[in-house]
């Protein structure tokens, strides 16, 4: 059965994680590899900001953190008075060579409205600067958020009827459990499709299941009108997303070049200002790579950021279209995490201790 093993493989990982991660706390190890690991500063990462809610099946739960979660990471930097910056002052640091003091950037991708919502009150208690990565279909009202399209099938459906290499299965999606064994795979298998694939699959999966896409987003992005007054916020930087939230690296070169060039031109036509920073739509190595590392500097990009997790060290200032960031994951939101990923060792755990990561 094609994919059967990724999502043991999945949770396997993750336990792996939530050891490791618990291991660094309690062993005060994060202590001692701070000075080798913690580089001169780090990029957060995160997607949804908003209170916790209720249901079982959340899938998609490692891409929200609460406000409060927000505030004790904001909390945490202060106590270490580590420097909150915009992705120009990281970038003016890192083409200076100025690291007299530590820093931490703030990213948020997709756009979504409640970044506004329930992130920048607690972006303002710390007069912190935050910049948002827009794709612009997303803020056009006719993206294809099509992770929480799939969640919202699944959550509806007692059981999903695919075809996967051709092979019809029928998944039982009747308990949580199962939505979330489900959700894994259909995930997984999504997501090694080309684009038109995916979107033909996510797109006939909804019209079964009664999901309207351009809702999702609707519902969840903030649309042109409420990204020109969200941009007028002196804290607030937008950045590039691409236009579709396609993989690049799936792309022709023809393609990825107009997904990074022309949702440059559109954010800065509506919003009436430079976008010089972008966050490549997935960020793992299997979405960006060299080719799109290049592409973005062709593109006038100043700065361009992945998801390979890691810290911004000296060197960064030399692969500044490949940086790593570190993620806020919605499922590891214990505070006493908080030293630990500040410190480096978790994400030098998670990409095998290399200081910088961009081929
Ligand atoms: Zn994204």
């Amino acid at each position: 059965m094609p994919g059967v093993g990724q999502p043991v493989m999945k949770q396997l990982r993750n336990n792996v994680i939530r050891a490791g991660l618990g291991a660094l706390y309690f062993s005060g190890a994060h202590h001692l590899l701070r000075p080798l690991l913690s580089g001169v500063g780090a990029i957060f990462m995160l997607h949804h900001v908003r209170p916790a809610r209720e249901a079982a099946f959340q899938p998609n739960h490692h891409l929200e953190v609460t406000p409060q979660f927000l505030r004790a990471m904001l909390a945490h930097l202060k106590s270490r008075d580590i420097d909150i910056v915009s992705m120009d002052e990281m970038h003016q640091r890192l083409v200076n060579r100025n690291f007299s003091r530590r820093f931490a950037c703030f990213t948020f991708d997709d756009g979504y409205r409640d970044n506004r919502e329930h992130a920048l009150p607690v972006m303002r208690e710390y007069a912190a600067p935050m910049t948002l990565f827009v794709a612009s279909d997303f803020a056009e009202g006719t993206g294809r958020l099509w992770w929480t399209a799939l969640e919202m099938a699944i959550a509806k459906a007692d059981a999903i009827e695919v075809k996967i290499g051709g092979t019809p299965f029928r998944l039982d999606t009747s308990t949580s459990s199962a939505k979330q064994a489900a959700f894994d795979r259909l995930h997984d298998w999504l997501r090694s499709l080309a684009e038109h694939d995916l979107q033909r699959e996510v797109a006939a999966l909804c019209a079964r299941h009664g999901v309207d896409q351009a809702a999702i987003c609707r519902d969840l992005c903030m649309s042109w009108d409420e990204l020109q007054a969200f941009a007028a916020d002196p804290l607030v930087t937008i950045g590039g997303h691409s236009i579709t939230h396609c993989n690049l690296a799936h792309q022709t070169e023809a393609i990825a070049r107009e997904e990074l060039t022309v949702s440059r031109a559109r954010i800065e036509a509506k919003l009436q200002r430079e976008v010089v920073h972008l966050a490549y739509p997935y960020g793992d190595r299997i979405a960006a790579g060299a080719r799109e590392f290049a592409l973005a500097s062709a593109a006038g990009y100043k700065t361009a950021v992945t998801t390979r997790p890691g810290m911004v060290f000296r060197e960064s200032g030399h692969h500044l279209t490949a940086l790593p960031r570190v993620s806020l994951n919605g499922n590891y939101q214990d505070t006493r995490i908080l030293p630990v990923l500040t410190s480096g060792a978790a994400t030098a755990m998670w990409n095998g201790f290399r200081r910088v990561d961009a081929a």
